[in-house]
């Protein structure tokens, strides 16, 4: 037991037998949690610790003081310099990617860079799933039912893209899900280009700590922004294109199958030829 907890149990107990007029005492906070701390020093709630944590490869992380991180516009290239020594490091395994998809995670929640959808999310939708996964679904934006959970694909749409994932004999634990903006816009419009190449480092960043052998762009927005691309999905579609070490392939937005039924027939087909290229006859 520590030394703060004892002494509360005491006057807890002194309290209790009668004892009144006792002194008043000040407790040492309770340290915050270590995945906490980052985010609380990014809020400038909590001072960074005087020395850096030693990384994996046993060298010390750089650490910037808590004004430097502070979520004002001011700082948020210092956001960005963090993201950049992140991404300088080697993520091999499984355990190293999640590490690294945290800490990334951390500092994309005081990004600001897009100042009117940082003053309107509820939250920051930055990914979920496998972070070794070989497979990667990019999507367009949070919508609003992603803004108030904080994950990409929830709602009626995500709901169809499970049924799509059951379909084709996968599981969405074997993916990597997200989207090409962390934030929601207003209103569900499409992002604006200075917000896509706004967050771009952070999807890059992404993509670089999961490598994933193979992502599908789920709809225009997603497929045109990757793939810095002009045509619509339609002419997208039916073909791997390729994004650094990643086959890409195209298709509709599960929110544009729950509009346009028509178009569901079109996305089993892709399905179909995706799942060909991974040795998987759906017929
Ligand atoms: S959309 Fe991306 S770049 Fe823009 S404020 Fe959100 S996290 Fe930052």
């Amino acid at each position: 037991m520590t030394d703060s907890r004892a002494l509360r149990q005491f006057l807890k107990m002194m309290t209790a037998s009668g004892i009144s007029h006792l002194p008043t005492v000040t407790l040492p906070k309770p340290a915050a949690a270590p995945g906490r701390q980052l985010a609380n020093r990014l809020k400038g709630t909590d001072p960074a610790p005087r020395q850096a944590p030693v990384n994996k490869s046993g060298s010390r992380t750089r650490l910037m003081s808590p004004d430097r991180l502070a979520p004002s516009s001011a700082k948020q290239p210092e956001i960005m310099e963090t993201t950049h020594a992140l991404l300088k490091q080697t993520f091999h395994t499984a355990e190293q990617k999640a590490e690294g998809l945290s800490t990334l995670a951390e500092a994309v929640t005081a990004c600001r860079r897009c100042t009117e959808l940082a003053d309107t999310r509820r939250q920051t939708v930055f990914g979920v799933g496998n972070a070794d996964a070989e497979i990667m679904f990019i999507g367009e934006a949070p919508g609003a039912d992603e803004d108030r959970q904080g994950e990409p694909f929830v709602g009626a749409a995500g709901i169809l893209m499970d049924k799509i994932i059951a379909a084709c004999g996968l599981k969405r634990e074997e993916i990597y899900i997200c989207n090409i903006l962390r934030c929601r816009p207003p209103g569900n419009r499409n992002p604006h280009p200075q917000e896509a190449a706004n967050c771009r480092e952070f999807l890059e960043g992404q993509i670089r700590i999961v490598a994933p052998k193979f992502i599908i762009c789920w709809g225009t927005v997603a497929a045109q922004n990757l793939l810095r691309e002009t045509r619509p999905v339609g002419r997208l579609r039916g073909q791997f294109l390729q994004h650094g070490d990643a086959k890409v392939m195209c298709t509709y937005h599960p929110s544009y199958l729950l509009r346009n039924e028509s178009a569901k027939k079109l996305v089993w087909e892709d399905m179909k030829f995706f799942m060909k290229k991974l040795g998987v006859d759906l017929g």
